[in-house]
């Protein structure tokens, strides 16, 4: 294998590259990517339409090993289940994702970087510190491997794991053009969404952004998002609220804003008011997150979640100002699944 590259890694215009100078057709890296995403063989010796030769050829250049599940956790009710997995990566380091699979939808949580390096202090990943980035392979590689665990195709797709995506675009753009596109992984940018702590340098581009986007705003004022999120003193709420109001309208595509709700700290009726005033119901919707947390964290010792009242108040004023808001009680928040409560620190055995 040494001196083979990693099939998953490749671009279709690399792949092209490679057939190209190897005297094969340029087509033939279509043909191979299809194979692998779409039919998801691995075995070039399988690829049955393309010739001996160019099959000996990726054999010789090329391997298409998946990464290694280490460990799964998993959590059901009647509507459905969750399912974590420790992913071991090519040099030993190791990812968590989650399998969100309820209503007939399976929404797969990826990981983009190994660790993080936004500092939110209310979030078990950044405890961890910057790794390193994931490659676009490794993000694919997720959703390969769970295909193949369940034996049924992830239909949406959440950048919700480890990391902070936009910090690791070239890679993350990488794999959305081979996700999205109906000829390998075909899954619909609409359902398919990059979470991001508001890095606003990486959204200039918004209006041509097709997937959709979800901003962890997290707090109604600079002061305590600051305290909350580091990433607010180089792009502050000003930043977010003039990118979302100069952006085109989009009833199928609103900017979704998460808000991890915290007792005493972002949770007041308040904060709600602010909100209304900062945001317009055609832009954005609001999606909450009641805090999560393992009970003896220490990590989180100064954090608690706001009780079930308070949720719901901050819920209806949103909502009686005309926007769309959904309540997000983490799916497998007891195996440690939840947002923000992936560590791949522990194997977790069932
Ligand atoms: N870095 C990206 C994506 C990963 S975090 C981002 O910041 O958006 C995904 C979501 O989990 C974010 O909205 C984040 O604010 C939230 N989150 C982090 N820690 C959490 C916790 N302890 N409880 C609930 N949500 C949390």
């Amino acid at each position: 294998m040494e001196n083979k590259e990693w099939l998953f890694d490749k671009s279709q215009q690399e792949l092209e590259k490679f057939c190209v100078l190897n005297g094969f057709k340029k087509y033939n890296a279509h043909q191979v990517m299809r194979w692998v995403y779409f039919y998801q063989i691995f075995d070039f010796a399988k690829m049955t339409d393309i010739s001996k030769s160019l099959r000996g050829g990726l054999i010789n250049n090329f391997h298409a090993n998946l990464p290694e599940i280490l460990d799964t956790t998993y959590e059901e009710d009647i509507t459905g289940y969750s399912k974590k997995y420790l992913i071991r990566l090519a040099d030993d380091k190791t990812i968590e994702s989650v399998l969100i699979n309820y209503n007939s939808r399976k929404t797969l949580c990826v990981s983009s970087q190994i660790g993080c390096k936004m500092g939110c202090t209310f979030c078990e990943t950044a405890e961890l510190g910057g790794g390193r980035n994931l490659s676009s392979g490794e993000i694919l590689s997720q959703i390969l491997l769970i295909n193949m665990d369940t034996k049924e195709k992830i239909t949406n797709v959440v950048f919700m794991g480890m990391g902070e995506p936009l910090d690791n675009i070239i890679e993350v753009e990488k794999s959305l053009n081979i996700m999205s596109d109906n000829n390998f992984l075909a899954i619909a940018p609409r359902k398919i969404t990059v979470s991001t702590c508001g890095l606003l340098d990486k959204l200039k581009d918004i209006e041509k952004f097709k997937y959709k986007i979800a901003i962890s705003l997290n707090a109604s004022d600079d002061i305590t998002r600051s305290g909350l999120m580091p990433v607010n003193k180089k792009f502050p709420l000003k930043d977010i609220v003039n990118l979302i109001n100069h952006k085109k309208p989009s009833i199928h595509n609103k900017i979704t804003l998460e808000y991890v709700l915290i007792k005493g700290i972002n949770d007041n009726i308040l904060n709600a008011k602010e909100l209304i005033k900062m945001f317009s119901p055609s832009k954005v919707k609001f999606n909450l997150i009641p805090l999560n947390k393992e009970k003896n964290s220490i990590f989180l010792k100064n954090f608690e979640r706001p009780d079930d009242n308070a949720i719901n108040d901050f819920k209806v004023k949103l909502l009686k100002a005309g926007f769309t808001v959904t309540t997000r009680f983490s799916k497998a928040q007891s195996i440690n699944g939840g947002c923000g409560q992936l560590t791949a620190k522990t194997i977790c055995f069932r």
